[in-house]
């Protein structure tokens, strides 16, 4: 597909690839044209090993960029981790250990990356529902608002170089990380969900694929759910629901 596709000519790191939403952006920016490096912190099939928490393997990356492309088009910021622990119960280690993978991660890809992308280029951080809203997982929650805070002044302090920063929300998607997820945490957000059914892979993809085309060329700073509907009610779905009938 080389010459062909949205993404044809431009060069993509994406983090946690080796399964999930990571996995499938892979294929789907590879089927757009793009040259795609993958990367993971487990070993995998097409996956460099790079901890997004580890300074030097960011900058071994980047020189290896630098040498092999000469510029960088694109990052997303995939990786991510959870930890269901609630306020009472959270330990500071665990609470930091979330935002090294989840907010650091994200800093340290855009500090070793940017240098290498021409105006035009673009980063997707992907954040989450919980980002938006009270999610119960402390750690998870607090780590992916700073992971939002991140993408706003990144988007200020990029934007004059004509680097786009982007941010999407996933809700519910049925990945390996909410398999863990108790079936309570499952029935609960799926009666919270306008759309009523939980989302797949492919329908992050499609808008991960859009932000880092050219034909989002004006957008930066933007922050948008991909989750049925899920935050788009502050609460007022149950309201609604028990008044329907
Ligand atoms: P997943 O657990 O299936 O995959 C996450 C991948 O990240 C794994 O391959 C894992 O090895 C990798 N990873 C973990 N720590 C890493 C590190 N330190 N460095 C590099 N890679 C690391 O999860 P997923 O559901 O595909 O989630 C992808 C992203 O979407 C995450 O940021 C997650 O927080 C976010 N998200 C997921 C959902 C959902 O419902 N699945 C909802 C909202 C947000």
């Amino acid at each position: 597909m080389t010459g062909q596709g949205r993404l044809a000519g431009k060069v993509v790191v994406i983090t946690g690839a080796a399964r999930g939403q990571g996995a499938a952006e892979a294929r789907a920016l590879t089927a757009e044209g793009a040259t795609v490096i993958a990367t993971d912190a487990q070993p995998a099939d097409g996956c460099r090993v790079l901890d997004v928490t580890d300074p030097d393997a960011w900058a071994a990356l980047a020189a290896d960029l630098r040498a092999e492309h000469g510029a960088v088009h694109g990052l997303v910021n995939n990786a991510g981790v959870t930890w269901r622990a609630r306020l009472g119960d959270v330990t500071a280690a665990d609470f930091a250990r979330v935002h090294a993978v989840n907010a650091t991660g994200p800093l340290l890809g855009m500090q070793h990356l940017a240098p290498l992308m021409p105006p035009g280029a673009s980063i997707v951080n992907v954040g989450s529902a919980a980002a938006l809203t009270a999610h119960y997982p402390v750690a998870y929650t607090a780590s992916k608002w700073a992971l939002r805070g991140l993408a706003k002044a990144a988007c200020v302090e990029l934007g004059p170089l004509g680097i786009r920063v982007n941010t999407v929300h996933p809700g519910f998607i049925e990945t390996e990380m909410t398999a863990t997820a108790p079936p309570a945490f499952r029935e609960a957000n799926l009666r919270e969900t306008p759309l009523g059914r939980t989302g797949t892979v492919d329908e992050v993809t499609g808008l991960v694929v859009f932000l880092l085309s050219d034909a989002a060329s004006f957008v930066t700073g933007a922050e948008i759910p991909v989750d049925g509907g899920y935050t788009a009610h502050g609460g007022a779905k149950s309201i609604s629901d028990a008044l329907r009938a």
